[in-house]
């Protein structure tokens, strides 16, 4: 029995861990790429979020290669989210495709309702011991907050290279490392590892002249670097470091009640209420997104880029505050906004990076009295 789950930037060694070490044998779906995504478009009503179109992509070229058992994440909040595994079931049922799927509830992770998930995806019951549910989640765990670590160092590491594409290289290299280390003790060497490997990176001196970029929005289109024509990479190397704080680890870390920045965010966007900040979860990233705002904007950041699927009804919510904000004045930091869905080009993006980069340099010259 093959188990799989949908594919999400560097999250795979995570989760493909997380099945290994409950006995599943794991088919590790492709990256995403633009042959897939047809067969997704195909089968997706029209009007669906784009991240729902690419998970059902990596669906349907999992069960072409004799994948029996789906695990797809849901949740119970606000937006369409918490819809999608039980839609693409039907869907790929209805294709006639014979599989189990299986949904892992994540909307609040003390009900250790995940235990259970695990237990479930046991075909060796001998795995399903507290003991061992205890030590894959503490691996999974681990395992994603390296890659948070290595995203990050990623992001702050690229606009300094000397030769262009050492980072992203770097960066293959970590994931390969996490996906290999296989023990708490394996990965805490793996850690220091990581920073060791960045450390090697030749690189331009650090004269503050890079640009301080803050980048979220929807969790799905911020971390894969397909479904975001990889803007990351694109900003840094058009000269920003790039800020990130969402990640797989930092939305694990908010559904166990203990993500102390995200409390924060939650904080600035709520005590913002008299201009527009939002109150409460709304789905997506939104309640976050602009407390992150808020938080770089008071930090001095050069630029927001916030980043969406197209018809993400939270994401443009907050979207339109943002706006309003800037125009109002109310906060000084510039943002640039980019819906994404099977229609967004390259080029246009492209030319509105180098467009927007231009103009917070100009900005950032004229701060520093250079102009
Ligand atoms: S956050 Fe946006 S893209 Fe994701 S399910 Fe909700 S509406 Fe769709």
């Amino acid at each position: 029995m093959l188990v799989t789950f949908p594919h999400m930037g560097n999250c795979w060694p995570a989760f493909k861990s997380l099945c290994e070490n409950m006995g599943a044998d794991v088919y590790l779906p492709n990256e995403n790429n633009t042959q897939q995504l047809k067969v997704g478009l195909k089968h997706s009503p029209e009007w669906v979020c784009f991240p729902f179109k690419v998970t059902l992509s990596n669906f349907v070229e999992c069960l072409e290669n004799n994948v029996n058992k789906i695990v797809m994440a849901t949740d119970c909040g606000p937006c369409r989210f918490g819809f999608y595994y039980a839609v693409q079931e039907r869907i790929l049922k209805d294709l006639g495709y014979e599989f189990d799927m299986y949904h892992l509830p994540q909307g609040d992770l003390l009900t250790l309702e995940w235990a259970d998930f695990l237990r479930s995806i046991c075909e060796d019951k001998s795995y399903a011991t507290t003991l061992n549910i205890y030590r894959t989640a503490r691996v999974y765990l681990m395992k994603c907050q390296l890659i948070q670590i290595t995203e990050k160092l990623e992001g702050k590491t690229r606009c300094y290279e000397k030769n262009k594409g050492d980072t992203t290289r770097c960066l293959k290299r970590c994931v390969r490392m996490i996906d290999d280390a296989k023990t708490y003790s394996q990965l805490r060497k793996t850690r220091w590892k990581i920073k060791e490997e960045f450390k090697k990176i030749d690189q331009h001196k650090h004269n503050g002249q890079a640009l301080k970029v803050g980048l979220t929005g929807e969790i799905q289109v911020t971390l894969d670097p397909f479904v975001n024509h990889d803007i990351k990479r694109k900003l840094g190397e058009l000269g920003c470091e790039v800020h990130m704080d969402l990640s797989l680890y930092d939305w694990m870390k908010h559904k166990f009640h203990i993500n102390f920045h995200r409390k924060y965010v939650e904080y600035l966007s709520k005590t913002h209420k008299k201009i527009g900040g939002i109150q409460l979860d709304i789905g997506g990233e939104a309640y976050w997104v602009l407390g992150e705002y808020i938080n770089w904007a008071h930090k001095g950041f050069d630029g927001f880029v916030h980043i969406y699927p197209f018809t993400c009804m939270p994401e443009i919510t907050a979207k339109s505050i943002i706006t309003k904000w800037y125009g109002d004045e109310r906060f000084q930091l510039p943002p640039a906004f980019f819906g994404f869905d099977e229609h967004a080009g390259e080029a246009g993006l492209v030319t509105r990076l180098e467009a927007y980069t231009d103009l917070l340099k100009a900005k950032k010259e004229k701060k520093n009295g250079n102009s």
